[in-house]
């Protein structure tokens, strides 16, 4: 296809797909002229046996929702076409993968950074699609692409939401009722940083947050920082790109993420 001058887009995914995941599908639609989307659990950015077991998998409900999206080509390999050999590359991502998720998740971004390499090298797209959602890993993929010299576009999308504002995720099936009313806390919280951050500084909103979800019953906080939305650092006062807010918190032992830009 690459070899008749189509161009090519690829959304790589861990299945149990959502509305999230085809907004990522219609992005690559609309700029492409073939939308590949992988569908591959890795093993190898999951640092718990547990939650790697645990994630859901339902290849047949998703191969019904990309036909109904019109997805040219599903991709859905197993473990040995991925990783005939182990991947041993340490990559190299700079200072974006050593805070939050990095340090939460050990080896996560390695992991994520070897499939999506792999991903690259077996697709050969010409654009690829993510989700900031994973804020970290938009700006890790990024990294990955500048460093390694793959000459892929990558397209960074934004959040798709539930009408409470709970972020679409895989990982939302494993909640119960009750566990979706009390994940919707953490956009809320986000709205209200959002809404303070004029008002305030890095270190008060942070606080704020803090706060909000620690009331909560039944949310336990991992993290909840805001930093500089390029380069997450502390923000400073000479910053010119607005701060981002990232929480990741748990909720009936589902780890969630989300993140929101400071900007009203
Ligand atoms: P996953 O299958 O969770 O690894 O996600 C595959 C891609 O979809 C990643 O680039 C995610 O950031 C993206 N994604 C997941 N949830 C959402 C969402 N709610 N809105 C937009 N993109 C998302």
């Amino acid at each position: 296809m690459r070899n008749q001058g189509l161009r090519i887009g690829l959304i790589p995914t861990m299945g149990a797909l959502h509305e999230g995941h085809v907004s990522l599908i219609e992005a690559s639609k609309r700029d492409n002229d073939v939308t590949i989307c992988s569908l591959f659990v890795n093993p190898t950015q999951f640092n718990e046996k547990s939650d790697f077991s645990d994630y859901p998998r339902q290849l047949d409900t998703d191969l019904a929702l990309l036909e109904n999206a019109k997805c040219d080509i599903v991709f859905a390999p197993p473990v040995t076409e991925v990783y005939p050999e182990e991947d041993k590359e340490v990559y190299q991502l700079g200072e974006v993968v050593e805070i939050l998720e990095g340090t939460g998740r050990p080896g996560h971004f390695n992991g994520m950074a070897s499939v999506v390499k792999r991903l690259f090298d077996l697709t050969n797209p010409h654009q690829a699609y993510f989700g900031i959602k994973d804020y970290q890993q938009c700006l890790a993929v990024k990294a990955l692409v500048k460093n390694y010299h793959l000459g892929i576009n990558i397209v960074c999308c934004p959040i798709f939401r539930e009408e409470s504002g709970l972020a679409m995720s895989s990982r939302n099936l494993l909640l119960s009722k009750e566990g979706k009313i009390l994940a919707a806390h953490l956009h809320q919280c986000l709205e209200l940083l959002n809404k303070s951050s004029q008002k305030k500084e890095s270190n008060a909103l942070q606080y704020l947050g803090e706060s909000y979800l620690q009331k909560i019953n039944g949310i336990e906080l991992e993290y909840l920082e805001i930093l500089n939305s390029e380069t997450l650092k502390p923000p400073t006062n000479a910053d010119k790109t607005p701060m981002v807010a990232l929480v990741a918190a748990w909720i009936e032992g589902v780890r969630l993420i989300d993140n929101m830009i400071l900007q009203e």
